[in-house]
């Protein structure tokens, strides 16, 4: 059986233990406590302007671009929003962003809401069998040959 990613948006953000006086997260995912963040983004925008100037800061360095609003992935649907990248050692491979968790923060009507989206993995029901593609150069020499 092939397997699909689905998309999980999840509104609601739980909280886990006090460690030294702190509370902790909890990955919403597989409910594991130990997160790591890695890549934040911030995205600006006046309320329902067709631009966002999205800030990305990674391993110490940023950079900000403007792209169009409806392209940058800003978890507010008319205004400023945030997203802050964990891998959960519970579940995420580290070294591959795609199995990584996105707490955001979507300024809408006043209020701040939190919530969290990631990808699981789910049965591909499309049908379609994942093929393999052979690209061979005429100009490569075949090194058993
Ligand atoms: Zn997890």
């Amino acid at each position: 059986m092939t397997m699909a990613h689905k998309l999980i948006e999840k509104e609601t953000v739980k909280l886990g233990s006090i460690y030294q006086g702190s509370t902790t997260l909890i990955c919403p995912r597989c409910g594991g406590e130990y997160l790591h963040q890695r890549t934040v983004r911030i995205f600006y925008r006046e309320e329902d302007d067709e631009m966002t100037a999205t800030t990305t800061v990674r391993e110490g360095l940023s950079a900000t671009h403007l792209r169009p609003s409806a392209e940058v992935g800003n978890p507010s649907v008319r205004r400023d929003g945030m997203a802050i990248a964990f891998f959960c050692e519970g579940c995420s491979d580290k070294y591959d962003e795609r199995t990584h968790l996105e707490l955001t923060v979507a300024q809408h009507k006043g209020v701040s809401m939190l919530g969290w989206r990631y990808f699981v993995e789910v049965p591909d029901e499309s049908g379609v069998r994942p093929t393999t593609v052979v690209i061979q150069s005429k100009n490569r020499q075949n090194p058993l040959t």
